[in-house]
Protein backbone atom coordinates (compact mmCIF):
# COMPACT_ATOMS: atom_id res chain seq x y z
CA UNK A 1 0.00 0.00 0.00
CA UNK A 2 1.05 4.03 -0.80
CA UNK A 3 2.32 5.61 1.73
CA UNK A 4 -0.01 9.30 1.93
CA UNK A 5 0.66 12.39 2.85
CA UNK A 6 -1.43 15.65 3.73
CA UNK A 7 -0.18 19.17 2.26
CA UNK A 8 -2.08 22.04 3.89
CA UNK A 9 -1.60 24.93 1.45
CA UNK A 10 -1.95 25.05 -2.28
CA UNK A 11 0.38 27.89 -2.81
CA UNK A 12 4.00 27.10 -4.82
CA UNK A 13 5.33 25.52 -1.77
CA UNK A 14 2.22 23.13 -0.95
CA UNK A 15 2.36 22.41 -4.54
CA UNK A 16 6.19 21.81 -4.96
CA UNK A 17 6.03 19.69 -2.05
CA UNK A 18 3.08 18.04 -3.32
CA UNK A 19 4.81 16.90 -6.09
CA UNK A 20 7.93 15.84 -4.59
CA UNK A 21 5.88 13.80 -2.18
CA UNK A 22 3.90 12.19 -5.20
CA UNK A 23 7.40 11.61 -7.30
CA UNK A 24 8.31 9.34 -4.21
CA UNK A 25 4.88 7.31 -4.63
CA UNK A 26 2.78 9.31 -1.85
CA UNK A 27 -0.72 9.23 -1.67
CA UNK A 28 -1.14 12.99 -1.31
CA UNK A 29 -4.01 15.14 -0.59
CA UNK A 30 -3.95 19.21 -0.33
CA UNK A 31 -6.28 21.09 2.02
CA UNK A 32 -6.16 24.77 0.89
CA UNK A 33 -8.57 27.55 2.87
CA UNK A 34 -9.63 29.29 -0.13
CA UNK A 35 -11.24 28.94 -3.36
CA UNK A 36 -8.59 28.96 -5.38
CA UNK A 37 -4.55 30.30 -4.76
CA UNK A 38 -4.80 33.91 -3.95
CA UNK A 39 -1.96 34.44 -1.63
CA UNK A 40 2.01 35.24 -2.82
CA UNK A 41 2.05 32.78 -5.33
CA UNK A 42 -0.31 34.38 -7.44
CA UNK A 43 0.78 37.88 -6.21
CA UNK A 44 4.37 37.88 -7.84
CA UNK A 45 6.19 38.90 -10.93
CA UNK A 46 6.25 35.00 -12.27
CA UNK A 47 10.09 35.71 -12.48
CA UNK A 48 11.77 32.22 -11.70
CA UNK A 49 14.84 34.26 -11.26
CA UNK A 50 18.37 32.30 -10.48
CA UNK A 51 20.28 35.26 -11.16
CA UNK A 52 18.86 36.28 -7.52
CA UNK A 53 20.53 33.60 -6.07
CA UNK A 54 24.21 33.56 -4.43
CA UNK A 55 26.51 30.65 -5.92
CA UNK A 56 26.48 27.83 -4.60
CA UNK A 57 23.48 25.50 -2.78
CA UNK A 58 20.94 28.27 -3.77
CA UNK A 59 21.88 29.04 -7.08
CA UNK A 60 21.99 25.11 -8.36
CA UNK A 61 18.32 24.95 -6.02
CA UNK A 62 17.16 27.46 -8.40
CA UNK A 63 18.49 25.72 -11.52
CA UNK A 64 16.78 22.31 -10.07
CA UNK A 65 13.84 24.27 -9.62
CA UNK A 66 14.01 25.85 -12.76
CA UNK A 67 14.42 22.19 -14.97
CA UNK A 68 11.26 21.07 -13.07
CA UNK A 69 9.48 24.16 -14.12
CA UNK A 70 10.50 23.70 -17.42
CA UNK A 71 9.39 20.07 -17.81
CA UNK A 72 6.01 20.93 -16.12
CA UNK A 73 5.26 23.94 -18.30
CA UNK A 74 6.42 21.82 -21.38
CA UNK A 75 4.08 19.50 -20.64
CA UNK A 76 1.27 21.52 -19.35
CA UNK A 77 1.60 24.45 -21.82
CA UNK A 78 1.84 27.05 -19.32
CA UNK A 79 2.28 30.27 -21.19
CA UNK A 80 6.28 31.38 -20.41
CA UNK A 81 9.19 33.26 -21.91
CA UNK A 82 12.65 31.94 -21.86
CA UNK A 83 14.03 36.01 -22.33
CA UNK A 84 16.28 36.09 -19.46
CA UNK A 85 17.03 39.44 -17.18
CA UNK A 86 18.38 42.53 -18.42
CA UNK A 87 19.83 44.68 -15.43
CA UNK A 88 20.46 47.81 -16.91
CA UNK A 89 23.38 50.53 -15.60
CA UNK A 90 23.14 54.19 -15.73
CA UNK A 91 26.06 55.48 -13.34
CA UNK A 92 29.30 54.44 -13.58
CA UNK A 93 29.10 52.41 -9.93
CA UNK A 94 26.79 50.32 -11.21
CA UNK A 95 28.08 49.50 -14.34
CA UNK A 96 31.42 48.55 -11.90
CA UNK A 97 29.26 45.86 -10.07
CA UNK A 98 27.76 44.67 -13.64
CA UNK A 99 31.19 43.86 -15.07
CA UNK A 100 32.38 42.83 -11.33
CA UNK A 101 29.76 40.49 -10.87
CA UNK A 102 30.41 39.18 -14.81
CA UNK A 103 34.38 38.73 -14.54
CA UNK A 104 33.46 36.70 -11.13
CA UNK A 105 30.87 34.41 -13.08
CA UNK A 106 30.52 34.21 -16.33
CA UNK A 107 32.49 30.85 -15.83
CA UNK A 108 29.42 29.55 -14.00
CA UNK A 109 26.69 31.45 -15.18
CA UNK A 110 25.16 31.83 -18.94
CA UNK A 111 25.61 35.70 -19.36
CA UNK A 112 26.46 38.26 -22.14
CA UNK A 113 27.51 42.06 -21.21
CA UNK A 114 26.28 44.58 -23.52
CA UNK A 115 27.14 48.03 -24.54
CA UNK A 116 24.94 50.96 -24.16
CA UNK A 117 24.92 50.88 -27.91
CA UNK A 118 23.66 47.10 -28.40
CA UNK A 119 21.11 47.54 -26.23
CA UNK A 120 19.56 50.63 -27.99
CA UNK A 121 19.96 48.48 -30.88
CA UNK A 122 18.25 45.34 -29.71
CA UNK A 123 15.40 46.63 -27.35
CA UNK A 124 13.78 49.56 -27.96
CA UNK A 125 11.64 49.77 -24.52
CA UNK A 126 15.42 50.18 -22.72
CA UNK A 127 15.41 54.09 -22.67
CA UNK A 128 18.99 54.87 -23.80
CA UNK A 129 19.16 58.42 -22.41
CA UNK A 130 22.69 57.58 -19.78
CA UNK A 131 23.02 54.15 -20.62
CA UNK A 132 26.14 53.27 -19.70
CA UNK A 133 25.85 49.40 -20.10
CA UNK A 134 23.75 45.93 -19.61
CA UNK A 135 24.15 42.71 -18.61
CA UNK A 136 21.78 40.03 -19.67
CA UNK A 137 21.20 36.96 -17.39
CA UNK A 138 19.73 33.63 -19.71
CA UNK A 139 18.31 31.55 -17.30
CA UNK A 140 15.38 33.76 -16.33
CA UNK A 141 12.07 32.56 -16.80
CA UNK A 142 8.94 34.76 -17.22
CA UNK A 143 5.58 32.88 -16.39
CA UNK A 144 2.28 34.69 -15.39
CA UNK A 145 1.42 33.73 -11.73
CA UNK A 146 -1.95 33.82 -12.03
CA UNK A 147 -2.24 31.44 -15.26
CA UNK A 148 0.64 29.40 -13.84
CA UNK A 149 -0.95 28.11 -10.24
CA UNK A 150 -3.97 27.29 -11.83
CA UNK A 151 -2.85 25.24 -14.64
CA UNK A 152 -0.13 23.86 -12.30
CA UNK A 153 -2.49 22.10 -9.71
CA UNK A 154 -4.69 20.30 -12.79
CA UNK A 155 -1.05 19.14 -13.78
CA UNK A 156 -0.70 17.81 -10.88
CA UNK A 157 -4.22 16.38 -10.28
CA UNK A 158 -4.04 14.82 -13.73
CA UNK A 159 -0.84 13.59 -14.10
CA UNK A 160 0.21 12.45 -10.28
CA UNK A 161 -3.33 12.06 -9.01
CA UNK A 162 -3.17 14.40 -6.48
CA UNK A 163 -6.25 15.31 -5.07
CA UNK A 164 -7.38 19.01 -3.95
CA UNK A 165 -9.68 19.91 -1.01
CA UNK A 166 -10.12 23.87 -1.82
CA UNK A 167 -12.16 25.87 0.43
CA UNK A 168 -11.02 23.71 3.64
CA UNK A 169 -9.27 24.94 6.32
CA UNK A 170 -7.67 22.43 8.49
CA UNK A 171 -7.61 24.33 12.43
CA UNK A 172 -5.40 21.55 14.22
CA UNK A 173 -3.33 18.97 13.76
CA UNK A 174 -2.39 15.76 15.93
CA UNK A 175 -1.09 12.20 16.48
CA UNK A 176 -1.12 12.25 12.45
CA UNK A 177 -4.81 13.63 11.79
CA UNK A 178 -5.68 16.96 10.55
CA UNK A 179 -9.39 18.75 11.26
CA UNK A 180 -11.56 20.82 9.19
CA UNK A 181 -13.71 21.68 11.32
CA UNK A 182 -15.63 18.40 12.55
CA UNK A 183 -14.09 16.69 9.80
CA UNK A 184 -11.07 14.12 10.42
CA UNK A 185 -8.60 13.57 7.78
CA UNK A 186 -5.34 10.86 8.50
CA UNK A 187 -1.83 10.64 6.96
CA UNK A 188 1.24 9.33 7.41
CA UNK A 189 3.18 12.28 7.53
CA UNK A 190 2.00 16.19 7.18
CA UNK A 191 2.90 18.99 5.77
CA UNK A 192 2.08 22.65 6.69
CA UNK A 193 3.01 25.09 3.63
CA UNK A 194 0.93 27.82 5.27
CA UNK A 195 3.08 31.02 3.62
CA UNK A 196 2.49 34.01 5.59
CA UNK A 197 -0.52 32.49 7.75
CA UNK A 198 1.16 31.96 10.89
CA UNK A 199 -1.56 32.28 13.24
CA UNK A 200 -3.97 29.25 12.55
CA UNK A 201 -1.53 26.46 13.37
CA UNK A 202 1.39 25.93 15.37
CA UNK A 203 1.75 30.11 16.21
CA UNK A 204 3.84 29.13 19.17
CA UNK A 205 6.53 27.09 17.01
CA UNK A 206 6.61 30.13 14.36
CA UNK A 207 6.63 32.88 17.17
CA UNK A 208 9.97 31.47 18.84
CA UNK A 209 11.84 31.44 15.07
CA UNK A 210 11.65 34.73 14.97
CA UNK A 211 10.07 34.83 11.57
CA UNK A 212 8.39 37.93 10.42
CA UNK A 213 6.38 39.23 7.60
CA UNK A 214 6.93 41.63 4.57
CA UNK A 215 4.32 43.10 2.88
CA UNK A 216 4.94 44.36 -0.60
CA UNK A 217 3.44 46.40 -3.23
CA UNK A 218 2.55 45.68 -6.96
CA UNK A 219 1.17 47.13 -10.22
CA UNK A 220 -0.02 45.74 -13.65
CA UNK A 221 -0.45 47.84 -16.70
CA UNK A 222 -3.20 47.50 -19.53
CA UNK A 223 -1.56 45.52 -22.38
CA UNK A 224 1.07 47.77 -24.43
CA UNK A 225 2.63 47.76 -27.65
CA UNK A 226 6.25 46.63 -27.70
CA UNK A 227 8.63 46.19 -30.61
CA UNK A 228 9.58 43.10 -30.28
CA UNK A 229 8.16 39.79 -28.14
CA UNK A 230 11.86 39.49 -26.72
CA UNK A 231 11.50 41.79 -24.00
CA UNK A 232 13.80 40.10 -20.92
CA UNK A 233 12.39 41.25 -16.95
CA UNK A 234 14.54 44.56 -16.92
CA UNK A 235 15.43 46.04 -13.84
CA UNK A 236 18.50 48.27 -13.29
CA UNK A 237 20.74 49.34 -9.99
CA UNK A 238 18.85 49.64 -7.00
CA UNK A 239 17.93 45.43 -8.06
CA UNK A 240 21.50 45.23 -7.93
CA UNK A 241 21.96 46.28 -4.21
CA UNK A 242 18.55 44.46 -3.15
CA UNK A 243 19.97 40.36 -4.51
CA UNK A 244 22.16 38.73 -2.77
CA UNK A 245 23.99 37.01 -5.65
CA UNK A 246 25.96 40.76 -5.86
CA UNK A 247 26.68 41.41 -2.16
CA UNK A 248 30.11 39.69 -3.13
CA UNK A 249 30.92 42.53 -5.63
CA UNK A 250 33.55 44.68 -4.01
CA UNK A 251 31.92 47.57 -5.88
CA UNK A 252 28.26 47.18 -4.53
CA UNK A 253 29.49 49.50 -1.00
CA UNK A 254 29.77 52.52 -3.40
CA UNK A 255 26.58 51.99 -5.29
CA UNK A 256 24.87 51.15 -1.69
CA UNK A 257 26.34 54.63 -0.31
CA UNK A 258 25.26 56.06 -3.27
CA UNK A 259 21.48 54.96 -3.29
CA UNK A 260 21.56 56.18 0.75
CA UNK A 261 22.90 59.37 0.05
CA UNK A 262 20.70 60.28 -2.97
CA UNK A 263 17.83 58.21 -2.67
CA UNK A 264 16.77 57.44 1.01
CA UNK A 265 13.08 57.37 0.11
CA UNK A 266 13.81 53.97 -2.11
CA UNK A 267 16.08 52.76 0.75
CA UNK A 268 13.41 53.60 3.44
CA UNK A 269 10.44 51.50 1.83
CA UNK A 270 12.86 48.55 0.13
CA UNK A 271 12.16 49.88 -3.24
CA UNK A 272 13.65 48.54 -5.88
CA UNK A 273 12.10 47.55 -9.92
CA UNK A 274 11.73 45.30 -11.80
CA UNK A 275 9.38 45.36 -15.48
CA UNK A 276 8.20 42.36 -16.47
CA UNK A 277 6.08 41.67 -19.99
CA UNK A 278 3.54 38.84 -19.80
CA UNK A 279 1.75 36.57 -22.70
CA UNK A 280 -1.33 39.33 -23.00
CA UNK A 281 1.59 42.28 -23.09
CA UNK A 282 0.83 43.66 -19.54
CA UNK A 283 3.57 45.01 -17.64
CA UNK A 284 3.92 43.75 -14.28
CA UNK A 285 5.69 46.73 -11.84
CA UNK A 286 7.06 46.26 -8.73
CA UNK A 287 7.86 46.55 -5.45
CA UNK A 288 8.82 47.53 -2.27
CA UNK A 289 9.40 45.83 1.59
CA UNK A 290 7.77 46.64 4.33
CA UNK A 291 8.66 44.18 7.73
CA UNK A 292 6.44 43.48 10.65
CA UNK A 293 4.04 41.19 11.93
CA UNK A 294 1.28 43.04 11.33
CA UNK A 295 1.41 44.55 7.72
CA UNK A 296 -0.43 47.77 6.84
CA UNK A 297 -3.73 46.49 5.46
CA UNK A 298 -3.59 49.89 2.64
CA UNK A 299 -1.30 50.42 -0.18
CA UNK A 300 0.78 54.01 0.07
CA UNK A 301 0.37 56.04 -3.62
CA UNK A 302 3.67 57.78 -2.61
CA UNK A 303 5.67 54.45 -2.95
CA UNK A 304 3.94 53.31 -6.39
CA UNK A 305 5.00 56.47 -7.57
CA UNK A 306 8.41 55.83 -6.21
CA UNK A 307 8.40 52.97 -8.18
CA UNK A 308 6.92 54.45 -11.64
CA UNK A 309 9.55 57.35 -11.23
CA UNK A 310 12.44 55.14 -11.04
CA UNK A 311 11.04 52.59 -13.83
CA UNK A 312 10.66 55.71 -16.03
CA UNK A 313 14.51 55.85 -15.91
CA UNK A 314 15.00 52.62 -17.32
CA UNK A 315 11.95 51.65 -19.85
CA UNK A 316 10.45 54.18 -22.45
CA UNK A 317 6.60 52.30 -22.78
CA UNK A 318 4.39 53.88 -24.39
CA UNK A 319 1.55 55.11 -23.04
CA UNK A 320 1.85 52.89 -20.32
CA UNK A 321 -1.44 52.82 -17.89
CA UNK A 322 -1.74 51.26 -14.25
CA UNK A 323 -4.59 48.67 -14.17
CA UNK A 324 -4.42 46.94 -11.20
CA UNK A 325 -2.33 47.84 -7.60
CA UNK A 326 -2.21 45.09 -4.71
CA UNK A 327 0.16 44.29 -2.55
CA UNK A 328 1.56 40.69 -1.51
CA UNK A 329 2.74 39.73 2.10
CA UNK A 330 5.53 36.70 1.98
CA UNK A 331 7.26 35.14 5.08
CA UNK A 332 11.00 36.15 6.49
CA UNK A 333 13.26 35.45 9.03
CA UNK A 334 16.27 37.62 8.91
CA UNK A 335 19.54 35.61 7.38
CA UNK A 336 17.65 32.74 6.67
CA UNK A 337 16.56 31.52 3.43
CA UNK A 338 13.86 28.65 4.17
CA UNK A 339 12.20 27.75 7.74
CA UNK A 340 11.80 23.84 7.71
CA UNK A 341 10.56 22.36 11.24
CA UNK A 342 9.05 19.57 12.86
CA UNK A 343 6.86 20.39 15.41
CA UNK A 344 5.75 16.88 16.10
CA UNK A 345 6.50 13.53 14.67
CA UNK A 346 5.13 13.24 11.16
CA UNK A 347 4.35 17.21 10.82
CA UNK A 348 6.96 19.57 8.57
CA UNK A 349 6.21 22.89 8.55
CA UNK A 350 7.99 24.00 4.93
CA UNK A 351 7.69 28.43 4.86
CA UNK A 352 9.96 30.92 5.26
CA UNK A 353 11.33 31.31 1.53
CA UNK A 354 10.82 35.27 1.52
CA UNK A 355 11.22 36.79 -2.14
CA UNK A 356 12.22 33.27 -3.83
CA UNK A 357 9.59 31.15 -3.71
CA UNK A 358 8.66 30.62 -6.90
CA UNK A 359 12.50 30.43 -7.87
CA UNK A 360 13.34 27.80 -5.42
CA UNK A 361 9.94 25.83 -4.07
CA UNK A 362 10.41 22.55 -6.27
CA UNK A 363 14.04 21.97 -5.38
CA UNK A 364 13.84 22.78 -1.90
CA UNK A 365 10.97 20.59 -1.67
CA UNK A 366 12.66 17.99 -2.85
CA UNK A 367 15.51 18.29 -0.61
CA UNK A 368 12.71 18.00 2.47
CA UNK A 369 11.16 14.74 1.52
CA UNK A 370 14.39 12.95 0.61
CA UNK A 371 14.83 13.40 4.34
CA UNK A 372 11.62 11.77 5.49
C1 LIG B 1 4.82 40.88 -4.69
C2 LIG B 1 5.64 39.65 -4.69
C3 LIG B 1 6.55 39.41 -5.72
C4 LIG B 1 7.31 38.25 -5.72
N1 LIG B 1 8.04 37.94 -6.82
C5 LIG B 1 8.65 36.73 -6.89
C6 LIG B 1 9.29 36.31 -8.09
O1 LIG B 1 9.20 36.97 -9.12
N2 LIG B 1 10.01 35.16 -8.06
C7 LIG B 1 10.08 34.37 -6.94
O2 LIG B 1 10.77 33.37 -6.97
N3 LIG B 1 9.38 34.70 -5.83
C8 LIG B 1 8.67 35.84 -5.78
N4 LIG B 1 7.97 36.18 -4.67
C9 LIG B 1 7.97 35.25 -3.54
C10 LIG B 1 6.98 34.12 -3.74
O3 LIG B 1 5.79 34.60 -4.30
C11 LIG B 1 6.74 33.45 -2.39
O4 LIG B 1 7.98 33.02 -1.85
C12 LIG B 1 5.85 32.23 -2.53
O5 LIG B 1 4.71 32.53 -3.27
C13 LIG B 1 5.45 31.70 -1.16
O6 LIG B 1 4.65 30.59 -1.39
P1 LIG B 1 3.83 29.90 -0.22
O7 LIG B 1 3.23 28.67 -0.78
O8 LIG B 1 4.71 29.78 0.98
O9 LIG B 1 2.72 30.98 0.19
P2 LIG B 1 1.27 31.29 -0.38
O10 LIG B 1 1.28 31.42 -1.84
O11 LIG B 1 0.77 32.45 0.40
O12 LIG B 1 0.43 30.01 -0.06
C14 LIG B 1 0.09 29.60 1.25
C15 LIG B 1 -1.31 29.00 1.17
O13 LIG B 1 -1.62 28.34 2.38
C16 LIG B 1 -3.00 28.50 2.63
N5 LIG B 1 -3.24 28.24 4.06
C17 LIG B 1 -2.63 28.85 5.10
N6 LIG B 1 -3.07 28.32 6.26
C18 LIG B 1 -3.96 27.35 5.94
C19 LIG B 1 -4.75 26.46 6.72
N7 LIG B 1 -4.68 26.44 8.05
N8 LIG B 1 -5.57 25.60 6.07
C20 LIG B 1 -5.65 25.60 4.71
N9 LIG B 1 -4.92 26.44 3.93
C21 LIG B 1 -4.08 27.30 4.54
C22 LIG B 1 -3.23 29.94 2.23
O14 LIG B 1 -4.60 30.19 1.99
C23 LIG B 1 -2.35 30.07 1.00
O15 LIG B 1 -3.07 29.79 -0.20
C24 LIG B 1 7.21 37.34 -4.63
C25 LIG B 1 6.33 37.60 -3.59
C26 LIG B 1 5.53 38.71 -3.62
C27 LIG B 1 4.54 38.94 -2.53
Amino acid sequence: MKNSAIVIGAGIVGLATARALAEKNYHVKVFERNEKCVGASVRNFGLIWPIGQPSGKLYQCALRSREIWLNIIQKSKIWHSNTGALMLAYNDDERNVLEEFFQNNCDTRDLELFTNQQISERWKTVNPQGLKAGLLSKTEVIIDPREAMNTLTDYLNECYGIEFYFGKTINRIEQFKVWNGKDIYEADQIFVCSGSDFETLFSEEYKESGITKCKLQMMRSLPINTTGSDLPALCAGLTLSHYASFADCKSMEILKQRFENEMPEYVKHGIHVMAVQNGMNEITIGDSHEYGLNPDPFDRAEINQLVLQYMSKFTRFENLQIAQTWNGVIPKIEGQTEFIFSPQRGVTIINGLGGGGMTLSFALAEEVIATI
